[in-house]
């Protein structure tokens, strides 16, 4: 696979951070708190999957700060871990334990929590979140209703959603009151807002405020999960039918109009066609591009044979499968950004963006 060596925002987003830099660092957090050697480097792998598992939804320089209060945080999980296991351990004698489980107090908690998360939101998020969420209303056909457009639903729902889980993780906690920068650096963290991230100097508050430490995990670790991001690995042309129909639904929660899902899943095609084609193998990345301008990145790589003459391959009418469809060019015409960097015999990563036009 290759990443080009300018790092530009897209690059940025796709290239891998260097988790090894922070080895040092962790290493030495971990063993001055952790005798044995064997679980002292246990601890510092789960440490960098964590950190890695967050790596793209925190800007690069909150990456060092991230290590280190995961890695405090995951010493801590151990020590909590062994203490309950302990604890049941003595549960296991005692013949008077309580009926009641702790997994039905725990969902009970959990439900609790939803419900005070809920309440914190303002009734217009409120609303809105569980139009969607609950009864299953489009973006468009709410925009209707709040005489809003799609796109601008699509934003309010995905701040509801980050503040709902900053206000779940509070309520489960039931910690209160908090310092008056810890919402705003949560609510940066829970959204993946790597600009807000930076105003609110989120990683020098993970390291002086401990509730925010242990809280920005969960939010941070959302990882696969992500609601923003879909990701498909292609080798066959089924692949190519999912790679479309995930585009184009996450295209219309981002609030384009029909005719756009239509292009944007026409141009995902191509390219995700032209992996199977030439490469046999690769990955589509589709992702929602937030912020005060909407729209949505398409990342395709492969790690295929690569591309000679990337003039050509990207001339009109030229294609190396014959009239299967507008191969690359095409996909070049239908966004509104695109960008191909090719090595031979390493790869290709082609990236492209389209907006969202309001209305
Ligand atoms: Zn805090």
């Amino acid at each position: 696979m290759s990443v080009p060596e300018s790092a530009g925002p897209p690059e940025e987003a796709i290239g891998q951070p260097d988790v090894a830099a922070l080895i040092p660092t962790v290493r030495r957090i971990v063993a001055s708190r952790v005798r044995d050697r064997a679980a002292a480097d246990d601890l510092v792998q789960e440490t960098l999957v964590r950190v890695l598992a967050a790596a793209d939804r925190v800007e690069p320089g909150m990456l060092e700060p991230y290590a280190i209060v995961t890695a405090r945080n995951v010493v801590v999980t151990m020590w909590q871990q062994q203490d309950r296991h302990r604890r049941n351990q003595h549960r296991v004698v005692d013949l008077r334990t309580p009926d009641t489980p702790d997994e039905d107090m725990l969902r009970r908690e959990e439900r609790d929590a939803v419900a005070v998360a809920l309440e914190r939101l303002s009734e217009r998020e409120r609303k809105a979140l569980l139009a969607h969420e609950v009864a299953g209303r489009d973006t468009r056909s709410l925009a209707q209703d709040l005489g809003s457009t799609a796109g601008a639903v699509a934003a309010q729902l995905n701040r509801a959603r980050a503040r709902l889980r900053v206000e779940y993780l509070l309520a489960l906690d039931q910690v209160e009151p908090i310092g008056e920068r810890c919402r705003p650096v949560l609510l940066a963290l829970s959204s993946g807002d790597r600009r807000r991230q930076r105003e609110v100097d989120a990683g020098r508050h993970l390291l002086e405020c401990e509730l925010c430490a242990r809280l920005s995990q969960p939010l941070l670790e959302r990882g696969q999960q992500r609601d923003d991001l879909v990701r498909i690995s292609i080798r066959a042309d089924s692949d190519v039918v999912l790679a479309r129909q995930a585009a184009r639904d996450l295209a219309e929660r981002v609030g384009f109009a029909r005719t756009d899902l239509t292009v944007i899943a026409t141009a995902v095609s191509e390219v995700t066609r032209n992996i199977v084609r030439f490469a046999g193998s690769g990955e589509i990345m589709v992702e929602m591009i937030e912020g005060p301008r909407r729209g949505i990145q398409v990342v395709a790589r492969d790690a295929g044979p690569g591309i000679a003459d990337v003039e050509r391959a990207m001339s009109d009418g030229y294609s190396t499968y014959h009239g299967l469809g507008m191969g690359l060019p095409g996909a070049r015409r239908l966004m509104d950004e695109f960008a191909l960097v090719s090595e031979l015999g390493r790869g290709t990563t082609v990236t492209m963006t389209k907006w969202c036009r309001e209305g």
